[in-house]
């Protein structure tokens, strides 16, 4: 398998600490509200990136953190506490606000077809953990208290930009949502480790510490987390792209100087689901800006969430992708037809063995290739267009499912995709082509399935006489 590397800036062989298993790593949600489909955008690759590993025969076992301590508003220590302002705008408490949204995280997942990671694990049940590591890296010098803040000296690194080539000026734009300066800071991008003192007096949750009450920063706990289920050697570690400064560096920075070694070998950043704002600019899908677009808020709007995944899998992960709805509208007929077009694949012919396994080491080295999604659908027309049975058809697909999450063989009933209006339009069309092919108006008849076809509308001859898939 090949991957992109953002520690590299390349496309590298994806080799394993230990052959044939994997240490993954996911940052997962912060749970004060919904996801929105961007976040899902992130989720769904993540989720391929998974897929695709197991599929090549590794033993991956992944774990993914719930955020629902110490995340403020901007990425950095600035702004207010997310978690307390989900609290305050629905007047509940912090662990019912984390309750709520983590449940609705995993259904909005569930319908996306994305696997929950094999280990998940909230931020507050993991706070010794977080002591021991502050404990640590003040004993190494790597810490120090200020304000009766704990904070990271990221001056004492060899190398603090881990990930190449911004400049600090470019880095800092994301993070400077609140203008307050912390005067703390002996370095401009040290970060905090454990909050004693701040400006967050209503904190609800708060544990005692060698420092004095009080709780994590954000970026402790990916460490921390990781380390408790994965050990203090990992081989992937995953985001979105805005993960990637200052958190991922401020985990990779706390993380190497705990351990001494290198901690993490690949990092896998997946590009912005991005919206065109009104200033006919697009910029990066978020929380607190226009319509704040769920995936129930899709349903709402009649959309299969399945019809959204497949939507993100047209485009590669390391590019922005512009949501519309009439990108989405596209994307629904394209996936509609594809199903018809395996809906109508006949249960014929024998399964070869040679032949399941050469188009199993296809997808293997076309989606292997840096997730190559696209690819991954191209292989799925070029099956249909193959000479293969019928069967084999279905054999490969099923196992080209495995990885792309589309239920492409789940077959929708005609009552769950169609309203009335549509079933009385096509039973009068199918009426209408019996007629013609009575009178062998073939060309007639033909034109009306073509034309239903291009509704996404499938109609097979049985001895039933016939049926329809949409
Ligand atoms: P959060 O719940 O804010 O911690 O974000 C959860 C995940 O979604 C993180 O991996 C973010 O990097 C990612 N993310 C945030 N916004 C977007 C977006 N517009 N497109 C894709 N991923 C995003
Ligand atoms: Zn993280």
């Amino acid at each position: 398998m090949k991957i992109f590397n953002s520690l590299t800036k390349n496309v590298e062989e994806f080799v394993t600490n230990e052959p044939g298993k994997v240490n993954m790593y996911t940052c997962g949600p912060t749970v004060y509200h919904y996801a929105h489909i961007g976040n899902l955008r992130s989720y769904i690759m993540e989720d391929v990136l998974e897929k695709t590993l197991r599929y090549s025969g590794y033993d991956v076992k992944r774990v993914m953190n719930i955020t629902d301590v110490g995340h403020l508003s901007s990425d950095a220590d600035t702004g207010e506490d997310k978690m307390i302002k989900g609290a305050k705008r629905e007047h509940k408490t912090v662990m019912e606000i984390a309750k709520f949204y983590t449940d609705a995280f995993f259904d909005d997942c569930a319908k996306l077809n994305i696997k929950v990671p094999d280990v998940v694990e909230p931020a507050t049940n993991c706070i010794d953990e977080f002591i021991n590591m502050i404990g640590t890296l003040l004993d190494k010098g790597y810490a120090y208290k200020a304000g009766e803040n704990i904070y990271f000296d990221t001056s004492k690194l060899k190398s603090y930009y881990v990930f190449g080539n911004q400049s600090e000026e470019e880095l800092m734009v994301g993070v400077r949502d609140d203008v307050s300066e912390d005067t703390n800071k002996r370095n401009r991008n040290d970060f905090v480790l454990w909050f004693t003192k701040s400006k967050f007096e209503d904190q609800a949750l708060k544990w005692d510490s060698p420092w004095g009450v009080g709780y994590p920063g954000w970026h402790i706990e990916c460490s921390c987390i990781s380390m408790k289920h994965l050990g203090e050697s990992m081989d992937i570690h995953c985001g979105g792209i805005d993960n990637m400064f200052p958190h991922h560096t401020n985990e990779i920075a706390q993380s190497e100087a705990f351990t001494g070694h290198k901690w993490c070998n690949y990092w896998f950043h997946v590009h912005h689901l991005v919206e065109q704002g009104a200033d006919g600019k697009a910029g990066k899908m978020s929380k607190s800006k226009g319509e704040f677009l769920t995936v129930s808020l899709l349903e709402e709007k009649g959309y299969d969430p399945i019809a959204y995944r497949f939507f993100c899998l047209q485009s590669h992960y390391r590019k922005p992708l512009l949501f519309s709805y009439d990108a989405l509208d596209q994307a629904v007929g394209t996936f509609r037809k594809l199903k018809n077009r395996i809906a109508s694949i006949e249960a014929e012919g024998e399964v070869r063995d040679e032949v399941i396994k050469e188009w199993h080491d296809k997808f293997t080295e076309s989606v292997g290739n840096d997730i190559n999604t696209s690819m991954g659908i191209t292989l799925v027309y070029d099956v249909l267009k193959s000479d293969i049975t019928g069967n084999e058809k279905r054999a490969v697909i099923e196992d080209y499912d495995k990885v792309l999450s589309l239920d492409l063989l789940k077959e929708e009933s005609a009552e769950a995709g169609a309203d009335d209006e549509l079933v009385a339009y096509i039973e009068a069309k199918i009426e209408e082509r019996k007629e013609a092919k009575k009178n062998k108006d073939f060309a007639k008849a033909d034109a009306i399935r073509d034309e239903l076809a291009a509704k996404g509308i499938t109609i097979k001859d049985t001895r039933e006489g016939v049926v329809w898939t949409i």
